[in-house]
């Protein structure tokens, strides 16, 4: 769009090159005229989709489909600075990258959450994660090597990325072995840390994952914390033990270091910013995605999820344009969202809704079908085409 009254050149910095910091790259530069600078800082040189990590995992996509070197922005117009950011400075829209400073007009902030397995002694060495893509490489195989035994999973923390992905991967686990013929040896017992499946979403939502690993024949544990862990053996909170062959977990998280260093970081280190425009207490800088605490009304932050980074970046990208342009910014965000949750064999089942309803979250979940898991086909194709 062309800027109606020829402003001042700009300078867009954008904090991270994950689903939301793409997501509000790409749609600034679409945005705004030439002119103006769209910057776009990440550590890592590749983009890699976390959705698609669980599908690596079950063999359904090798590592590469799934990756995207950043530097594909460049051909868009958009700058690409890979390091690891080292500080950051909103009241002066400054960051520091690797030694060297980069000033902006306007900064979004979007460096999503770390993964925390090292609060849980022994995890990292006894288990393994679908969380990291390097995880899903390793358990695919360890899945596919199994012939008898038990496999544990457990969410290490009530907190997590994806309400749903646990769940997914262990539906996932179970369709990997019955496709192995194995499954009537392999016993499959799942222990959450949180009271129940996508407890966020409402008891309807809860009731149904737990009927979809019924159907399945797992073993569903909830509120049931592990504390450490071993070859072999895992220790909870209530002081009980699980054997197991396979050990996988969901990690827990933590903000990202710079961001709980920084001016910005508000409750327990993550942003606390407004949950319609993203905006943080520091004029032209915004927060969104996973480093951000959005509060619902029963008192619980909304889920971290791809789909909410996504919207949120199209929400902040306009309203920056619009600002910029002298217009008036007119997007928000609703706190409309859905999240699939893979069931295997061709189908998933999709929970959504608007998760800022009053008096508490209005999502519903529709039963495993074949069109679901084409939607969520659908979301990684948008994605990935984005870095084309
Ligand atoms: C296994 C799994 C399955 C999932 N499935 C789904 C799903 O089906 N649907 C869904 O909606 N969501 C899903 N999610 C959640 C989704 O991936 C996240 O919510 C989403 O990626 C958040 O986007 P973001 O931009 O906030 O953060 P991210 O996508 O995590 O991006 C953050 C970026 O910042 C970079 N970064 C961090 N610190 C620094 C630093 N100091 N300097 C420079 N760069 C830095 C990181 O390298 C990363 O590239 C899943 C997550 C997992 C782990």
């Amino acid at each position: 769009m062309a800027d109606r009254n020829r402003a001042a050149a700009q300078t867009v910095v954008v904090l991270g090159g994950g689903i939301g910091g793409v997501a509000t790259a790409n749609r600034l530069r679409r945005r705004l005229g030439r002119r103006h600078r769209i910057v776009l800082v990440n550590r890592d040189p590749d983009f890699t989709f976390p959705a698609s990590y669980l599908w690596v995992m079950s063999g359904q996509r090798r590592p590469n489909q799934v990756t995207r070197p950043l530097q594909a922005l460049q051909r868009r117009g958009i700058d690409v600075v890979i390091g690891a950011v080292e500080a950051i400075d909103p009241a002066n829209r400054t960051v520091t990258v690797e030694g060297r400073q980069i000033t902006a007009d306007h900064l979004v902030v979007s460096l999503g959450a770390d993964n925390a397995a090292d609060t849980v002694s022994g995890l990292k060495v006894a288990g393994e994660t679908f969380a990291t893509l390097e995880g899903a490489q390793r358990l695919g195989p360890a899945v596919r090597a199994l012939t008898r035994g038990r496999v544990l999973i457990v969410t290490a923390a009530p907190l997590y990325r994806c309400p749903a992905a646990p769940y997914e991967a262990t539906l996932l686990i179970d369709g990997m072995l019955r496709r192995n013929g194995v499954r009537g040896s392999v016993e499959i017992a799942l222990h959450s840390a949180e009271p129940g499946p996508m407890a966020v979403a409402g008891a309807n939502v809860s009731v149904a994952v737990i009927a979809l690993l019924a159907d399945r024949g797992i073993d569903y544990h909830p509120s049931h914390q592990i504390t450490a862990a071993e070859t072999g053996r895992a220790d909870f909170a209530d002081g009980q033990s699980e054997v197991f062959d396979l050990l996988v977990y969901m990690p827990p998280i933590r903000p990202p270091a710079v961001v709980a260093a920084s001016p910005l970081a508000s409750t327990g280190g993550w942003v606390d910013a407004d949950r319609h425009t993203l905006a943080t207490a520091f004029p032209g800088v915004y927060a969104i995605g996973d480093n951000t605490q959005l509060p619902l009304s029963i008192g619980k932050p909304l889920p971290r999820a791809g789909v909410f980074a996504h919207s949120q970046a199209r929400v902040v990208a306009d309203n920056i344009a619009a600002t910029i342009q002298g217009r008036r910014a007119p997007a928000s965000f609703d706190g409309h969202g859905g999240c699939f949750i893979d069931t295997g064999f061709g189908k998933a089942g999709y929970g959504s809704g608007d998760f800022y309803a009053e008096p508490s979250p209005k999502v519903s979940i529709r039963p495993p079908a074949r069109r679901w898991h084409l939607a969520k086909v659908a979301f990684e194709y948008n994605v990935m085409w984005r870095l084309r």
